[in-house]
């Protein structure tokens, strides 16, 4: 789907198509280069980080396994709750395993130390982390992430496999809703 065929929701794109593959592609080829003969597993966070996930390991150059994980940290509208709980695990073990989590964006950046901290607990030999998007500005909890894409300002973004109560992950491009989309949710 592309922004035209959502227009009347969407009141500004954020980062294109090209531009978000072309960021993907330069991590990739990062990410191939220092894991190269280390077997890496790369994590990601159902479903927001899926189509991230999909690019990312397509355009690495290097062999690698993949798993996902549920977790809910945020319910249909806008804000944290702030207690994240498992709703689907991972179904390889990661013990002595060199983990890279595959992340679609960096909030408060709870959900992601809270993932560091698990899957370091389950014994894996080293874990990091690449990001699509980050917010520093909203930044909560010191998470190192070693691997950036973007960084984008404190406004609620979709597509890219970022939704808005379940809609618009299958957007193309990132973007900002109109307000009137989220009338009636506090932000
Ligand atoms: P954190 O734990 O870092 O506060 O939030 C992480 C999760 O919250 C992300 O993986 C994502 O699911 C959701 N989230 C945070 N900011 C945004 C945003 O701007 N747009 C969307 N669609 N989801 C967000
Ligand atoms: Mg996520
Ligand atoms: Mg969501």
């Amino acid at each position: 789907m592309k922004i035209a065929d959502v227009q009347d929701q969407i009141d500004h794109e954020l980062i294109s198509k090209t531009d978000i593959h072309k960021k993907i592609d330069e991590v990739a080829a990062q990410v191939s280069q220092d894991y190269r003969g280390k077997d890496p597993l790369l994590v990601a966070v159902l479903k927001g980080a899926v189509n991230t996930m999909v690019a990312f390991s397509q355009a690495m150059s290097i062999p690698v396994q993949m798993d996902f994980m549920s977790l809910s940290s945020y319910g249909s509208g806008t804000s944290s709750s702030g207690t994240i709980t498992v709703r689907q695990d991972l179904s390889t073990d990661v013990r002595g395993r060199n983990v890279l989590i595959v992340e679609d964006i960096v909030d408060s950046g709870r959900t992601l130390a809270w993932l560091v901290e698990e899957l370091k607990r389950r014994g894996a030999q080293s874990v990091e982390v690449f990001a699509l998007l980050e917010k520093p500005s909203r930044r909560e909890v010191d998470v190192q992430v070693k691997y950036k894409g973007y960084e984008v300002p404190d406004e609620f973004v979709v597509g890219f496999g970022l939704d808005y109560d379940e809609r618009f992950r299958n957007l193309d491009s990132i973007a900002v809703l109109k307000p009137e989309v989220y009338q009636g949710e506090q932000a």
